[in-house]
């Protein structure tokens, strides 16, 4: 609203200005008088009035004079015109000019005075309150164009960020995707890495298994000859390091087994006294060179005959048994065997290896069972060993459903306890406590059976040609040997054997291929000459793939002569 004072009287005559200022005072209007047009323009170069009642007759510069100047220099100003009821002509001049309202003098009516300027007043503010209003609409309008503006920039600036993002996501997405790629392409890299080493150690295992045969034979072979004292000692010794070394490569085979999970375990009928005792006897001459007690408890109530897998039974008590008279000294180890309870079909059996020797300090028993761990890893170690033996034993006796554990005090001795779960055998009835059975690692007494069988000995490598041929030999057997698959099928198609021993990898013709041949020209024939396959393949599936070729048995190389006699009198009984 515009500010300034409200009325200002312009008139000669001090009555009229006295008059009109006294009455607009009354009215609450702030008001004073001039007597000229100059001071008039003056008070109006001064202050800012609302309105001015112009009188038209002035002495010296005219009321229509001033109200020009009004129109020129202050246009916020309204004037009425105040003039006699003879000069209309000039009332109408003055309203073209700008003036709001004129009144005719004498004021015969106040009130009308009154009323004529409150309504240039109110005209006035109602004017103001318009401009007022339309600034305000102006201020809005700019506003609302400045929110628009600022909407569609937000919008665009969102619009860009969701392209952003968009492609961000794609990116990303893009990204992943390679991953995935380069992960599909890691993984079979790693199948194929992991193939690769399998089929490395199969080769190894071969490898290595071929020579060593070669070595354990000859030396077993060598033992049966006459020897003098110190010869015997030395050929003793070479064959326990042969013997030796073949358990690392079992160990080593068996690790990689269980980690391809290819292990299994067999479910067969065994006799369970004759299992614990034969792992025991083993080991009664190391126990009595070192002087150290090896008893052995049997409970009453151990079941006798089971279904289950003997060789890792053993296996898993002779890798304790073996590391208990390692770590002991002095005193005793005691192997005890019990049933724990009977649960299903089956027993769960427990067997507990009791030292009295170094024992393992608390730090490390918790970390035993892990593949590679030895409590004494220095460079210096007093004892040797590979460190896998035990975490093959917990795999093991994990899988044969139990689990194993060990208690231990440092200079007092060990203790390990282990439980298997074993099938009912189905004559477990008829239980009896027979005489122990022994094991057959007598060489005398393997010897002392004679086989008499005729066998054909298919076999290309000339060393373990030799070996094979010899404990055939020593066992009693009439020997034809063939160099390669091919000799062989002509050699049975010649002769009549008993038996057939086939290598499996043979040049020309191979083991498998040379037994598919013999079985086909005995379909007419009718005749079925038992065929063992002799491989130093060791690798899980070798045996399936022997027996799927038509062989009937199979013979893992290195072998001893015990186990070529057991196999050969299995096969030609009657
Ligand atoms: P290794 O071939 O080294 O004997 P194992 O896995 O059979 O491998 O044993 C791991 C380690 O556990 C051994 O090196 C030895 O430190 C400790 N250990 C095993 N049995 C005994 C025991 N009866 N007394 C003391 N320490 C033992």
């Amino acid at each position: 609203m515009a500010a300034g004072r409200d009325i200002l009287i312009v008139d000669d005559n001090e009555v009229v200005t006295g008059v009109l200022v006294d009455l607009f005072r009354r009215e609450g209007y702030d008001s004073a008088g001039v007597a000229t047009g100059e001071e008039c323009l003056e008070e109006l170069g001064r202050t800012p009035w609302k309105l001015v009642m112009l009188d038209v007759r002035l002495p010296g510069i005219s009321g229509i004079d001033v109200l020009r100047a009004i129109g020129d220099d202050h246009p916020r100003t309204d004037v009425i015109i105040m003039t006699s009821h003879v000069s209309l002509e000039t009332a109408v001049q003055a309203i073209r000019l700008g003036a709001q309202d004129y009144l005719f003098k004498p004021f015969d009516d106040l009130e009308m005075v009154v009323a004529t300027v409150n309504r240039a007043l109110e005209r006035r503010r109602l004017m103001e309150q318009r401009e007022q209003l339309i600034r305000i609409l102006a201020d809005l309008a700019i506003e609302n164009t400045r929110i628009l503006a600022e909407l569609r920039s937000a919008n665009s600036d969102l619009e860009e960020k969701v392209a952003q993002r968009t492609a961000e996501i794609t990116k990303a997405n893009l990204q992943q995707k390679a991953i995935i790629v380069e992960l599909k392409g890691a993984k079979e890299a790693a199948e194929a890495a992991n193939r690769a080493k399998s089929q490395f150690l199969a080769n190894m295992s071969h490898e290595i298994r071929t020579p060593m045969n070669g070595v354990l034979g000859m030396a077993e072979l060598l033992l049966h000859t006459e020897l003098d004292q110190k010869q015997r000692g030395y050929v003793e010794m070479l064959h326990q390091s042969g013997e030796s070394l073949l358990g690392i490569i079992n160990d080593i085979l068996n690790i990689s087994r269980i980690e391809a999970g290819k292990l299994e375990i067999e479910k067969i009928p065994f006799d369970l006294h004759e299992i614990v005792r034969g792992a025991v006897d083993l080991y009664r001459e190391v126990g009595r060179r070192k002087g150290v007690a090896l008893e052995l408890e049997i409970g009453p109530d151990l079941p006798r005959r089971a279904l289950g897998d003997p060789n890792r039974l053993r296996q898993v008590l002779i890798n304790i048994v073996n590391n208990a008279l390692k770590f002991t000294e002095h005193g005793s180890v005691t192997v005890s065997a019990c049933l724990v309870e009977k649960s299903g079909n089956g027993h769960y059996v427990g067997f507990e290896v009791r030292d009295t020797g170094i024992g393992i300090p608390a730090e490390s028993v918790g970390g035993i069972f892990e593949l590679f761990t030895q409590v004494d890893g220095s460079a210096t170690r007093r004892y040797g060993g590979t460190g896998l033996g035990l975490a093959i034993a917990k795999q093991l006796v994990e899988l044969m459903g139990g689990e194993i554990g060990v208690e231990s005090e440092p200079g007092r001795g060990s203790t390990f306890t282990f439980i298997v779960y074993v099938n009912a055998a189905p004559d477990a009835e008829s239980d009896v406590e027979d005489d122990p059975i022994e094991l057959d690692n007598e060489c005398e007494e393997t010897l002392a059976a004679q086989c008499h069988a005729r066998v054909l000995l298919a076999e290309d490598n000339p060393v373990n040609c030799e070996v094979a041929h010899a404990m055939m030999t020593a066992l009693g057997c009439q020997v034809d040997v063939a160099q390669n698959g091919a000799q062989a099928v002509s050699a049975l198609a010649r002769k009549s054997y008993d038996l057939v021993f086939m290598d499996c990898q043979m040049p020309e013709l191979d083991g498998y291929e040379a037994t598919r041949a013999i079985r086909e020209r005995e379909r007419d024939s009718g005749r079925h000459t038992p065929i063992i396959a002799l491989t130093a393949h060791a690798m899980a599936g070798s045996r399936e793939t022997c027996l799927s070729a038509g062989m009937d048995d199979f013979l893992s190389k290195p072998f001893k002569l015990g186990q070529l006699q057991e196999l050969i009198q299995r096969w030609t009984a009657a």
